[in-house]
């Protein structure tokens, strides 16, 4: 069975959604998975505000707009009357939700479900159009098989127990509608896998079901070797690792969820990243291969802060780095780049929630610096030990930049350079130059 997923564009207009059938083949068995049409899920978010705010009255207006939308879509969409109805109870039901939901206390709990009504409005919408067209498929509730753990982590074996008997009750169907992003956490509330998590569902769906291949649908023509919202000129590249796919997600290529290549890698499932308006480009292709002796691409992750570290006295100490690093486990703060001198580390962090407690921790080790509004810019490709000549090609191209911190060898295929993100459009733009 493949697994299909359709961002948010894909879905944005009637007209796209009505397109789909063009990729889709409804003779095959598969599993499609929807974001929410796009623009919603911000919508949404703005919503949520407006009621922690305590701004009814804004909210209010917001999902009065957002239903007004949606009225005009579902009339587009939907052009026989039965199905129109249909579409309309759809409509009426989920912002209906969305406006009772500040009746009562409002908190995070509350925020989630309203996070989550886009992609359950795409789907049953999507489910709607089928019917009316003939085309049979069964809707699958992504909040009865996908779950996370203590740990806000998705439990892949439990997708497995749970989605296998949801198919097998449907021996004779062929297509699969889910949405993409929602699940229940520990606690069994809704919840969701953050912004742009569609990809991972799909990957995770991908791996429960151990899936042929899992096919991202968005809007452009596959992971292409720079930014290509900040850079011209940029390519698509046909083929990426696993590894190099999970760094350039990780280090802010927006096309993919940063922790979504995971599942698939974990499963050796196929990823294909593919353009909805343009089917037949070839895409990226992340399998276990790498092609060798390339610079494949650069991503760029904002929003970093640095902490520097700085004692003479306990660096020289065996065990000083364990110590330090507990801290950051104290506070579930994960750590992206480190460097170490004999009196210094830095390290870089994206997660700001604890760091006013982890500073006062980390004073007890020596002073502490903090630069806040730092980029990573990360370039991948094949820079195995044997290789030479590929770090200075790199720092040759951005000589004119101050670098705060350099990170090679980490792995065979990342070499990353910390700057500031006021120097990150410049930083981009001369490597690209110069490296492709
Ligand atoms: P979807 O809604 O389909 O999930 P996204 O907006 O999340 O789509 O991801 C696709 C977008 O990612 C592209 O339109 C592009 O602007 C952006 N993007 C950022 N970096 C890259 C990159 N290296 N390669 C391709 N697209 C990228
Ligand atoms: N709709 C969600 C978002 O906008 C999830 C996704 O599109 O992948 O973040
Ligand atoms: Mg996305």
């Amino acid at each position: 069975m493949k697994v299909l997923k359709f961002g948010g564009t894909s879905v944005g207009s009637p007209e796209r959604m009505t397109k789909l059938l063009d990729i889709i083949d409804p003779t095959e068995r598969q599993i499609v998975v929807l974001s929410a049409v796009s623009g919603t899920t911000n919508n949404l978010v703005e919503i949520g505000q407006a009621y922690l705010a305590g701004d009814k009255t804004r909210a209010t207006e917001l999902i009065k707009t957002l239903k007004d939308k949606y009225e005009i879509f579902i009339k587009e969409l939907l052009t026989k009357p039965e199905f129109l109805a249909q579409g309309k109870e759809v409509i009426d039901y989920h912002f209906g939700l969305l406006s009772n939901l500040a009746n009562d206390l409002f908190t995070t709990i509350e925020d989630k479900i309203i996070l989550a009504q886009g992609e359950l409005l795409s789907t049953t919408l999507y489910h709607v159009y089928l019917k009316q067209i003939g085309v049979p498929s069964v809707l699958l509730p992504a909040l009865d098989f996908m779950k996370t753990d203590e740990d806000s982590e998705p439990v892949v074996d439990y997708i497995t127990e749970k989605l296998t008997p949801l198919l097998a009750k449907h021996p004779n169907n062929n297509l699969f509608i889910t949405q993409g992003y929602i699940c229940r956490n520990v606690f069994g509330e809704i919840d969701n896998l953050r912004r742009g998590g569609s990809d991972y569902t799909a990957s995770l769906i991908g791996a429960g079901i151990r899936s042929e291949e899992v096919q991202i649908w968005t809007d452009i023509d596959g992971m292409h070797n720079n930014d290509p919202r900040i850079v011209k000129g940029t390519k698509p590249i046909a083929q990426l690792s696993f590894d190099e796919a999970a760094e350039l997600a990780y280090f802010g290529a927006k096309i993919l969820h940063p922790q979504s290549v995971f599942p698939a890698q974990k499963y050796k499932i196929p990823v294909r990243l593919l353009n909805t308006m343009d089917p037949q480009a070839a895409g990226t292709l992340i399998t276990n291969d790498s092609e060798k002796d390339k610079i494949k691409s650069i991503a760029a992750k904002d929003g970093i802060t640095a902490i520097k570290v700085q004692s003479s006295r306990m660096l020289l100490a065996h065990g000083f780095l364990r110590k330090l690093f507990e801290v950051f486990e104290r506070y579930k703060t994960s750590i992206d780049m480190i460097t170490t001198s004999e009196v210094a580390v830095s390290l870089t962090i994206d997660d700001t929630t604890y760091l006013t407690e982890i500073k006062k921790e980390l004073n007890a080790f020596g002073s502490v610096e903090i630069d806040e509004n730092q980029t990573i810019i990360c370039v991948v490709g094949d820079f195995g030990v044997e290789k030479h000549g590929y770090a200075a090609k790199v720092l040759e191209a951005v000589k004119h930049i101050p670098l705060r911190m350099i990170s090679y060898g980490g792995s065979d295929h990342n070499l990353s350079i910390l700057i500031k993100t006021e120097e990150k459009t410049e930083a981009l733009r001369s490597l690209h130059n110069r490296l492709f």
